[in-house]
């Protein structure tokens, strides 16, 4: 059936309340206010259903950015679960533990916060719905129009569709939103990102690969007494091998809520690595064990994490165009933490975008402000310390940590420089390239999921609060279901199967063969499958707005 798409017309289009999307808005109403400016119109858009929704951290920020946007964030009531009081590092062997003699700098957490992001995005939104922004949360951008060389908007996700792509009784065809400038802060691995990059090549022309971590967590109540408030623990070795990159976090929240995870790098020559088993197995460990054992789970969530840093941030700008936040790779890979950068990048659109306004020019020439501002702020020099940091693990952990210590006595230059990389996808080996290398076969560790210590994915994903309607086009594009079923099968064995960790993609029996079946309502946004699916065939596009994970806690 024909249609009509509406079109809306704004100034200024923000693509994701995170912490760099509702920064962004909060620091142009203020600068509207402060220079008694027209006031612009703004539509900030989220695909969660509510605000903070999507919102997925450890998380430990560093509370630089938000005294910058809101120097009195604690007296306005920020979430805080609590101060840092005790930090600590241990390496991990599989049964035993030792305790770093000091704490590297980059992870001295004095003076920073534990949080949980979802709760922390909950009520930066409240301070800019107090400026009289309205947040549409469930809008759910679809593509990123492009036009004559100049960004011009977002087209949202048409609702109403069914499986086959036809339209139902409910169709509602997305709008196309014209915006003057459009700030995309969608989040890490974002879809309407990855269209601009696909769209404006230059924009990743100068970067090097991006590399990514999957992150999985659980927030569990404990038994008073088991962690402090404020105490964190950061650890390295176990269960990863030390030839791949990773580790876990323990924080200690309010409430005797306790955030655990384990971050898993996917440049893994193996293709049954399995960020969510690894978690799991982290959880075997005694360290990890004398804290949960006897509490209970209640939150789960996974998303990846852009962790290459400084050279693989793509150019910051383009005609009607400003990246922010981890959709421009704004992640201190040292620290592990990004929250705090986010928030600075929106702050620094929000500065150009007024520049713009005023000039009422949204090209190049006035939005390159942006990357002038990035060069003079505090974030350059941070982030441009720590540019080496994944790098120097490419050949191991341990060689890693004599790179990381290279690095700390020579500014971030250390022993190398702006190492080349390739995709984390093209690191994956085949079974039989995997066994000629390492002499065995890629295996995982079996572990006896018992529902109550251990989850499997399908009960971790209920933990996410994860909805979507069955209803609709599969978010999860498959190009090419043949080589999934032959190719895939006989070279790496499907690993799809054990990368995602909400159990969407399954090979299941049919006849005397298995082929691929996918479940996307189970997907929790986090776009491990795009990022690392061996012969990139899996392409994550957005689903109807609304729906996906419901994080709270997180
Ligand atoms: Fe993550 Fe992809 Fe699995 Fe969704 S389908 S949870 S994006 S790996």
């Amino acid at each position: 059936m024909e249609f009509e798409r509406e079109i809306l017309e704004t100034d200024i289009l923000i693509v994701g309340a995170g912490p760099a999307g509702l920064a962004a808005a909060y620091k142009i109403a203020k600068l509207v206010e402060s220079q008694s400016l027209e006031i612009p119109e703004i539509l900030l858009i989220d695909k969660g259903s509510y605000t903070g929704a999507h919102s997925l951290s450890g998380a430990v920020m560093d509370p630089k950015g938000i005294a910058e946007l809101i120097p009195n964030f604690k007296e306005v009531g920020a979430p805080l679960e609590a101060q840092v009081s005790v930090d600590s590092m241990y390496f991990l062997s599989e049964k035993s533990s030792t305790k770093f003699p000091f704490m590297p700098p980059s992870l001295n957490n004095h003076g920073n916060y534990i949080i949980s992001l979802n709760k922390f995005t909950g009520w930066l939104a409240e301070q800019v719905e107090a400026l009289d922004i309205d947040i549409y949360a469930g809008l759910a951008g679809y593509d990123l129009l492009v036009d004559d060389g100049k960004v011009t908007g977002v087209q949202t996700v048409d609702m109403g569709l069914d499986k086959e792509g036809n339209q139902r009784s409910n169709f509602e065809p997305g709008s196309i939103i014209q915006a003057k400038v459009t700030i995309l802060c969608e989040g890490v691995h974002g879809s309407l990102t990855r269209h601009a990059f696909e769209k404006i090549p230059e924009l990743v022309k100068n970067s090097i690969s991006q590399a990514y971590l999957t992150g999985v967590k659980e927030v569990w109540e404990v038994p008073e007494g088991r962690i402090k408030q404020g105490e964190v623990i950061h650890t390295i070795g176990f269960p990863q091998p030390s030839n791949e990159y990773g580790g876990g976090w323990i924080y200690g929240m309010a409430d005797n809520k306790v955030s655990v995870g384990y971050a898993v790098g996917l440049n893994s020559p193996n293709p049954m690595n399995d960020p969510h088993n690894k978690f799991q197995q982290y959880k075997t460990h005694p360290v990890v064990k004398k804290i949960l054992e006897g509490g209970s789970m209640l939150h789960y969530g996974a998303k990846t994490i852009p962790d290459n840093g400084y050279y693989s941030m793509p150019k910051l700008y383009h005609n009607g165009l400003l990246l922010c936040g981890d959709s421009a790779g704004f992640l201190n890979p040292s620290k592990l933490k990004g929250i705090h950068l986010a928030i600075k990048s929106g702050i620094m659109a929000a500065e150009t975008v007024i520049e713009a306004m005023t000039a009422d020019d949204y090209s190049v020439k006035t939005l390159s402000n942006y990357k002038t501002k990035f060069d003079n702020s505090w974030a350059k020099p941070e982030l441009y310390k720590s540019r080496n940091f994944h790098a120097g693990f490419k050949g191991g952990l341990f060689p890693g940590m004599f790179h990381a210590g290279m690095q700390l006595i020579t500014g971030g230059g250390g022993l190398f420089d702006k190492k080349a990389s390739k995709p984390d996808n093209e690191y994956m080996l085949t079974k039989k390239e995997y066994k000629q290398k390492f002499g065995v076969e890629p295996s995982k560790v079996s572990l006896k999921f018992d529902n109550e210590y251990l989850f499997d994915k399908l009960t971790d994903v209920y933990k996410s609060g994860t909805m979507h309607e069955e209803e609709q086009p599969s978010h999860l594009q498959i190009s090419d279901f043949d080589i999934c079923n032959t190719k895939c099968k006989e070279e790496y064995g499907n690993p799809c199967q054990h990368f995602c960790p909400a159990h969407v993609y399954e090979m299941v029996e049919e006849g005397d063969s298995t082929k691929l079946q996918l479940t996307p309502s189970n997907c929790v946004h986090c776009k491990t499958c795009d990022i690392v699916d061996p012969y990139q065939v899996i392409r994550w596009v957005t689903p109807q707005g609304g729906e996906g994970p419901n994080y709270t806690d997180c």
